[in-house]
């Protein structure tokens, strides 16, 4: 469904003169319907990849140096790599007189971190991605070549599926399944962990960025994501286009308007019609969105099936902190309307975490010292409760499982066994599982050695100088800010 083109005075009253703000409002609409006319459309305008693009800017940059590193390495040499990252950052904290991420903890009263009941089962499903993103914590690139295999991608379900019986049973909170990557849909095991998931009812999260809508085979992407009713949560780091393509690539604004188009297109991001914008009022000659049925209250399949959402997700293009959404999204919204006519439903505001690429700008930039220091500054202890890492179990493409993305990063990955751990800042707590304590050699813990997510319910989470991220100022996880208010 196309976006109907906007009215450009009926917000208006017919016996006064427009306010010149609303001049200039009604001159840029303007410009923006003459833009959709051309630009709305559900296939693509460009039938080419965006992956020649960023290998050339990745060759340009230097940038495909540390990606044939990590690529050429072996699983222990991708663990040393992480080790030292690690222990680098915890020098610049140590050096600017910063207690460890669990000391801060401690002084603010709060016990080292447990994992409580999972209620996200959040997957990396592969490494590859048509970007090469300047923040990028994953290390994403068309170079890489991980993918989640059928095998893991099955077990996973077979955990979910018990996970949500159970929460069935007891009449808990629904179960979400996030799929994250690389540019998950590139994964050969996205759609059928879409279809399995979303036939248990589960709700589905889609962690895309945008431009991939654009990529030559996934013409029906935006359908596809539509049928199943998946929640859609996508990169857009500012509603500006050099900002954007400075962060994320030459070209990814323009593509990323274009997927958003496409989302719109097919329904996504509806309610976002009926909010106004900044000092402004809700899109002209648009009817409210149909009213939203009740949440599920299990993962049995939805009878009135929700609208279909479309979340966009900030991120600061350098070393500070994250605004409030509440802040920022009517800007966003006023910016993204008037100027490009496409709708979402909300914006979440995230800090960058010190990891992989964003920790290698900041080396390079000679801003790690600083950058910590100010994460650390803004520790918050509110922010600690809704840390991601408590109700959700990360697993990377090959079945490890990590208390979070940024941990499976940085290999540090929950362990079976007896014997030392893969370097957590502070030991490791009650992290072995009692059945392989001591009896058998230490070894990561893969999806496989788990019958059900509850087992790993009252674990210790793996910390590090990198926490800080995720507790700095409002608190920042995969949800959006952690703190309330
Ligand atoms: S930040 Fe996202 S879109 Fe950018 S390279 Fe990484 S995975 Fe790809
Ligand atoms: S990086 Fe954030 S989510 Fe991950 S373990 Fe640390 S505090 Fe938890």
């Amino acid at each position: 469904m196309a976006s109907p083109p906007l009215s450009t005075t009926s917000h208006l009253p017919s016996s006064k003169q427009p306010h010149p703000r609303d001049q200039c409002r009604r001159r840029r609409r303007h410009v923006a319907a003459a833009a959709a006319a051309r630009d709305n459309s559900t296939t693509p305008t460009t039938a080419t990849s965006l992956i020649p693009d960023t290998l050339r800017e990745m060759a340009a940059e230097g940038q495909e140096t540390r990606a044939l590193r990590e690529l050429a390495a072996t699983d222990r040499g991708r663990a040393q790599l992480a080790r030292e990252e690690r222990a680098a950052r915890r020098r610049s904290l140590a050096s600017a007189g910063l207690p460890p991420f669990s000391s801060a903890l401690a002084a603010a009263g709060l016990p080292p971190l447990t994992r409580g009941r999972a209620s996200i089962l959040q997957l990396n499903v592969g490494l590859r991605c048509n970007q090469a993103c300047t923040h990028c914590h994953v290390e994403s690139s068309p170079l890489r070549t991980e993918e989640m295999s059928r095998e893991v991608a099955d077990r996973c379900l077979e955990l979910l599926r018990r996970a949500a019986a159970a929460s069935n049973a007891t009449a808990s909170a629904p179960l979400t399944l996030d799929l994250t990557g690389g540019a998950p849909e590139l994964s050969s095991q996205f759609r059928p962990l879409v279809r399995a998931a979303t036939a248990m009812g589960v709700t589905v999260i889609d962690r895309c960025n945008l431009t991939v809508l654009t990529e030559p085979g996934q013409e029906d992407l935006a359908s596809f994501l539509a049928q199943h009713r998946v929640r859609v949560v996508a990169s857009l780091p500012c509603y500006g286009e050099s900002n954007v393509d400075a962060q994320r690539g030459k070209g990814v604004f323009e593509r990323s308007i274009q997927g958003l188009r496409m989302l719109n297109a097919v329904g996504y991001g509806a309610s976002g019609r009926t909010k106004p914008v900044d000092g402004g009022p809700a899109a002209d000659g648009v009817a409210p969105p149909p009213p939203s049925a009740a949440p599920p209250h299990d993962n049995t399949p939805h009878p009135h099936p929700p609208p279909l959402q479309l979340d966009l997700v900030y991120n600061p293009g350098g070393a500070f902190l994250a605004p409030s959404s509440s802040s920022l999204e009517p800007a966003y919204r006023r910016e993204l309307r008037e100027a490009h006519n496409v709708e979402f439903d909300s914006l979440l505001c995230l800090n960058n975490l010190p990891v992989k690429r964003f920790a290698d700008w900041l080396q390079r930039s000679g801003k790690t010292g600083e950058y910590l220091s100010l994460l650390a500054n803004a520790f918050n202890p509110a922010a600690a409760a809704g840390l991601m890492c408590r109700d959700t179990v990360s697993v990377a493409w090959d079945g490890r499982v990590y208390d979070c993305d940024f941990n499976q990063q940085l290999a540090m990955a929950l362990m079976i066994g007896g014997g030392g751990d893969e370097g957590e800042e502070e030991g490791d707590g009650g992290r072995a599982s009692a059945a392989g304590a001591g009896s058998h050699p230490r070894r990561p813990l893969t999806v496989f050695d788990i019958e059900d997510l509850s087992e790993l319910e009252g674990r210790h989470v793996a910390t590090d100088a990198h926490c800080y991220g995720c507790t700095a100022g409002q608190g920042s996880g995969c949800q959006g800010a952690t703190a309330a208010g």
